[in-house]
């Protein structure tokens, strides 16, 4: 075994990787970019190596430099993670050159997986079901056509050298063909220096069902069984599970098996993943697609017709075979019991398989959740911005069938997301007896993931799991747009228990300073407080928010014997509220609910168990003061009566001080300095009636 190994990576995979080779007491080096110069995955290693610029082909693409990090800090071997330089066969072949372990599979496995239409003449051979398609080296824009016409629409237009859910293009009518061709080719040369295409059927109400495969260097094989990643947005995964829903055993073992001998004809060794698009054919479908029913190990291409008999029955096509370590591999660990990266470690360095096929079984059932910065509710736009908040749930590092939550992160709070890199923070992994039960821990632990700083997919996914679809395991790519209507643009969370909880938090906030104040012996004078403090009678506190782009006018009252009312909206009833470790124990008129607040400049976060929501405090003081900074005036922010001057003219004040106290809307309010200055001249007198914008004093700037 290894003593130590460089990491080419960042982020949670390179975090991932250190964890495990800490576990085995085998060193680790990172390598960082200027963006990444106090990142987590620097952290957690062992030593680091600068490489470079934040753009990834200024560092984590550069493998020279990576190379001669490895051999400066004497490692042995390189784990390149996913992406970057994973799926490199060039770096591949540099390292062996230099004398180090490329921790994945030989080169040429990698050059022969590499382009799609070329693995799939490969995969014919080898006797791996095929999509019925072209896949041929003339590329002569009419021919294809031809072919498409042949395959029938719709058909799917797939850059050969893509990857990442780019350069794809359905086609549903002949017509459209030369146009979405055209389009398809230019992304393709544009993102991956390569425009052939290749033309396959596009299967309708398709699964995406992919098999773990692993293979050592004594040419044993064995497949970890399946994940089904068919929760997709843009043909990129979005939730994954396994073991699949509602397959069988015998279909399970026959998809296990095409997947080791696609991993065979290329003699692969290490962890690879062989993706499979999976028809489902409806009851009674005597489906006349070529291909074989249930996929033996027939090869397809488009002459053969078999008949599918059963009800229901699958058929599953190769797709791709990604080679290197999946972003899922995680749900495989937590239905296996097995560390993939362990397996990977082992494997590089000579040994044989852990284990052989017979001893590998399932237990339970997994779901992993991609956690980006993106907002799905604009087309799901990656964000950029500052964690500041990074709340995750209770869990444990690595669930070895513990039933749990797993975190698998490369980022903390305080942590940046910068432009440079994915969009992907981090990823929740739940493990459950059932699916059931995996699916409302996945729910909870998202439910527990409080984020501030920057818009993620958390709730969405909420949404996702919620949804019938997902719930019921009614699975196909088409998930994410059947249920539409129930995933975007959802508010869960209402104005009376936002108000609520900001409202409690701003007064548990106040208190806390307060209790620091007496701590310091400071006396506190009356006027500073915020709480509509009197000397008798009962007391009310106006509270301004903007709760989606509408102004809500908040009256919090504290009756004669001291319990709390809040009214908002029309709607009046008792508040209260406990400050607990996890959160504020809140109950207004008939909700109670356990809230988390967290506030950044104006707006609270109120996070809840259905979900989380924004609410914005509008300072009207700070408003009325705002507008005066230019002019001098400090006017009043509504129609009222003046109750007090807290000032005389001629005093100097500081910014924040309370200057005036108005009374309207049945409600008193402060007026406080909007900036440090003096006091000029007092406009009105107390009891004076006023009008809104009416200028109460005037200030001057020291
Ligand atoms: P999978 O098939 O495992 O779902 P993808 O093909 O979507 O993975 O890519 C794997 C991951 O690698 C991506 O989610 C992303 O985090 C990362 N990745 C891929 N290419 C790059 C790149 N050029 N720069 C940064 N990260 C990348
Ligand atoms: P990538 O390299 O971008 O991962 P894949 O070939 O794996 O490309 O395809 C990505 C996704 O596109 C699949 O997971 C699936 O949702 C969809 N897809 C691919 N081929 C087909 C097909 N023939 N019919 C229907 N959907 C397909
Ligand atoms: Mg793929």
């Amino acid at each position: 075994m290894f003593n130590k190994i460089l990491i080419a990576n960042r982020g949670e995979i390179a975090c991932r990787v250190a964890a495990t080779a800490r576990r085995m007491a085998i060193k680790t080096v990172a390598v960082y970019s200027d963006a990444d110069a106090n990142a987590k995955h620097v952290s957690v290693c062992d030593e680091a190596v600068y490489i470079g610029g934040s753009a990834p082909k200024d560092s984590y693409l550069r493998w020279e430099k990576i190379i001669e990090a490895a051999q400066a800090t004497g490692a042995q071997a390189i784990h390149p993670g996913y992406g970057f330089l994973s799926e490199n066969e060039e770096f591949a072949r540099a390292c062996a050159a230099a004398g180090l372990v490329f921790i994945g599979p030989p080169a040429s496995a990698i050059l022969a997986m590499g382009l799609k239409a070329e693995s799939k003449r490969l995969m014919g051979l080898a006797g791996v079901p095929l999509v019925p398609g072209y896949h041929g080296a003339d590329q002569d824009p009419a021919l294809l056509q031809r072919e498409a016409d042949a395959i029938g629409y719709p058909v799917l237009i797939k850059a050969s050298a893509g990857g990442g859910g780019k350069g794809m293009r359905v086609v549903d009518h002949a017509a459209d063909f030369a146009a979405a061709l055209a389009s398809c080719r230019r992304e393709a040369v544009n993102s991956f220096g390569n425009d052939a295409v290749l033309i396959e059927k596009y299967v309708q109400r398709p699964r995406h069902i992919e098999i773990q495969v692993f293979g050592d260097t004594l040419g044993n094989y064995v497949y970890l069984f399946e994940r089904d990643c068919s929760v997709q947005r843009r043909h990129q995964k979005v939730l994954e599970e396994a073991p699949a829903p509602g397959i069988t055993e015998e279909f399970r073992r026959q998809i296990g098996e095409a997947a080791v001998a696609a991993a065979r004809a290329v003699d692969y060794v290490g962890a690879g993943t062989v993706e499979f698009i999976v028809e489902q054919l409806g009851n009674n479908d005597e489906s006349d697609t070529a291909g074989p029913p249930q996929g033996g190990a027939v090869p397809s291409g488009g002459s053969a017709a078999h008949k599918v008999a059963s009800a229901g029955a699958m058929r599953f096509f190769f797709m791709e075979m990604n080679t290197r370590l999946q972003v899922e591999h995680p749900v495989t660990e937590a239905i296996t019991g097995q560390d993939l990266v362990e397996w990977q470690l082992r494997v590089a360095s000579g040994e044989p398989l852990p284990l052989a096929q017979d001893q590998l079984k399932i237990t339970g059932h997994a779901i992993e959740a991609r956690i980006c910065a993106e907002n799905p509710d604009n087309n799901f736009l990656p964000a950029t911005g500052t964690l500041h908040v990074y709340g995750l749930p209770e869990c444990v590092t690595f669930a070895r069938n513990s039933g749990g939550v797993r975190v698998d992160a490369g980022v903390r709070e305080g942590d940046v997301i910068s432009p440079f890199y994915d969009s992907m923070v981090a990823k929740l992994i739940v493990h459950g007896e059932t699916r059931e039960q995996a699916l409302s821990r996945l729910d909870t632990a998202l439910a527990q993931t409080h984020i501030v700083g920057l818009s993620t997919n958390v709730q969405f996914l909420r949404n996702v799991v919620q949804s019938r679809s997902f719930a019921q395991a009614d699975l196909d790519t088409g998930l994410i747009a059947r249920e539409e209507a129930v995933l975007f643009k959802q508010e869960k969370v209402g104005l009376s228990l936002a108000v609520a909880g900001a409202v409690a938090h701003t007064l548990l906030q106040e208190k806390a300073a307060e209790a620091q104040v007496a701590q310091r012996a400071v006396w506190l004078d009356p006027w500073s407080r915020q709480d509509g403090w009197r000397s008798h009678g009962p007391s009310s506190r106006r509270f301004d928010y903007e709760f989606q782009g509408q102004l809500q006018v908040v009256q919090l009252t504290t009756l004669h014997d001291g319990a709390l009312q809040l009214a908002v909206a029309g709607e009046v009833g008792g508040f209260s509220f406990t400050a607990l470790t996890h959160g504020i124990d809140v109950r207004f008129a008939a909700q109670r609910q356990i809230v988390s607040v967290y506030q950044k400049d104006a707006v609270a976060h109120v996070f809840t168990s259905q979900g989380a929501i924004q609410i914005i405090a509008i300072d009207a003081l700070a408003h009325a003061g705002d507008s005066q900074l230019e002019g001098g005036r400090l006017t009043a922010p509504m129609p009222g009566k003046v109750v007090s001057f807290a000032v005389k003219a001629g005093d100097k004040v500081s910014k924040g001080q309370p200057l005036a106290v108005m009374d309207a809307m049945k409600m008193e309010h402060t007026i406080a300095a909007p900036t440090d200055g003096v006091v000029a001249e007092l406009l009105y007198a107390p009891g004076d009636q006023v009008v809104e914008g009416a200028e109460l004093l005037k200030l001057v700037l020291p």
